[in-house]
């Protein structure tokens, strides 16, 4: 018999008492908190693996939600961040190294004529809506259902779950993603289900011309990477261009990790703006917001505004310039992407020996893993279908070594540490038969 995993937290725990006294939840960031005696201190992470303050070591496929593209504390990308940090920081001014890094952003996504730093995906994604609403005078937008694009009110709605009708061609009703979000902007968004043709269609008829953005993440990185269909994020490009409405793909998740061009590169579409976030500088703060030159000259006096304090912190900055460096010259996507179907095929391998149907969504570089024969193709079929499985499945993957995402939500993500390190697979596929085994 299967033996049930034990993993020592008594660390984490008593610091979890601790600084749940001064943090709320004892975290910074809400979705860290995984239980009162499931939640992880990191003492620190290198490469693909991370080791908790009870010394507990893990193969970590969350890589801090993404960013963490080539490793942690990649020696390459460090060594690059000291030297920045011999540039003092910030200031009240320019540094040569921004055009340097929006000149390699531009060779690799040719969508980016021109470019803007930020710090954050919800800073980005905040400031191309923005940049869209200048651009056509106009404030209404559109968010496609599954899609997160940060913490910002316009950004934090959801159609309501209750309501769903896919036979009918009314617009879903939209609830907020927690209290504090005023329900007044309410008035300005709209939302449709991913990869409904017809109802993107209907969207448009009916609201195109007041729309100033569709946002869609076409990979979703935070509804278990389901994809849209090529055709249908043409199809959304298309009615974009047909009624003046900007097309923002968010690829906060997706740039610089499913390829040197991001998911608009794979799928062959051109935005009006994108924005970058997670794997731009290996997990220092940086986040871009690029697009069509006529558009992106709206950050000007007198447009749309945008800036900060911290905007190109020489950090980040010099950072950003080595793992793009890297990502543009060296086969580092090639060897992660590689490495996510090294570890498709193991997990398929343990699971088909015991005849469970399965089936993975995304891109091998962030995939996800499910436990139907046809893997979901929107969020409304992921919410409906049964990923208790997957839960539990995962709530073992912890205990014995691995991190994944405690739910489906979230894909798995690949780095480049992960392909150069044999353990990392061996463990991986190792700890998977267990608690596949444990779950049955
Ligand atoms: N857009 C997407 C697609 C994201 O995945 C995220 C973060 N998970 C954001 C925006 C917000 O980014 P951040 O957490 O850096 O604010």
């Amino acid at each position: 018999m299967t033996k049930l995993p034990t993993r020592n937290l008594t660390k984490s725990n008593a610091q979890f008492q601790r600084a749940v006294k001064r943090l709320p939840l004892g975290v910074s960031s809400t979705f860290r908190y995984w239980g009162d005696d499931r939640t992880v201190y990191v003492h620190h992470g290198k490469g693909g693996r991370t080791w908790d303050i009870d010394g507990n070591n893990y193969v970590d496929y969350r890589l801090g939600y993404g960013p963490a593209i080539l490793g942690y504390a990649d020696d390459r990308v460090d060594a690059a961040a000291r030297k920045g940090m011999e540039v003092g920081g910030v200031f009240a001014l320019s540094t040569e190294r921004e055009l340097t890094v929006a000149d390699r952003i531009a060779k690799m996504v040719p969508a980016a004529e021109l470019v803007r730093f930020s710090n954050s995906g919800t800073e980005a994604v905040m400031a191309a809506l923005r940049l869209a609403r200048a651009h056509t005078g106009r404030e209404q937008y559109l968010l496609v259902e599954g899609g997160y694009h940060g913490l910002f009110d316009a950004a934090m709605w959801m159609s309501n779950m209750d309501e769903w009708d896919l036979g009918s061609n009314t617009d879903p009703e939209l609830v907020p993603y927690g209290k504090g979000i005023p329900p007044t902007i309410k008035q300005l968004a709209h939302i449709t289900p991913m990869n409904d043709y017809e109802r993107l269609e209907d969207m448009f008829r009916k609201h195109g011309d007041r729309l100033a953005a569709m946002l869609i993440e076409p990979i979703q990185g935070n509804c278990c990477s389901i994809m849209a269909d090529p055709a249908y994020v043409r199809l959304a490009r298309e009615l974009c261009t047909k009624h003046g409405v900007m097309l923002i793909i968010d690829e906060v998740k997706s740039g610089f990790r499913v390829g040197k061009g991001g998911i608009q590169g794979l799928m062959g579409v051109t935005p009006d703006i994108t924005t970058f976030a997670k794997a731009v500088a290996n997990g220092y703060p940086i986040a871009v917001i690029a697009g069509r030159e006529a558009v992106m000259r709206n950050f000007r006096y007198g447009g749309a505004s945008h800036g900060g304090t911290y905007t190109a912190h020489s950090v980040s900055l010099a950072a950003a310039e080595e793992c793009l460096r890297i990502l543009d010259e060296t086969p580092a996507l090639e060897t992660l992407a590689a490495y996510g179907e090294k570890l498709k095929a193991g997990i398929s391998d343990i699971l088909n020996a015991r005849k469970i149907v399965h089936s993975y969504t995304g891109h091998p570089s962030m995939f996800g893993l499910f436990f139907a024969e046809t893997p979901p193709d929107n969020y409304r079929a992921w919410k409906t279908s049964d990923y208790s499985f997957y839960d539990q499945m995962a709530y073992f993957l912890h205990d014995l070594g691995v991190i994944v995402e405690p739910d489906s939500r979230e894909p798995w993500f690949m780095c480049e540490a992960h392909g150069l390190d044999a353990t990392c697979l061996t463990d991986t596929l190792k700890a998977v038969e267990t608690a596949v085994d444990l779950t049955l």
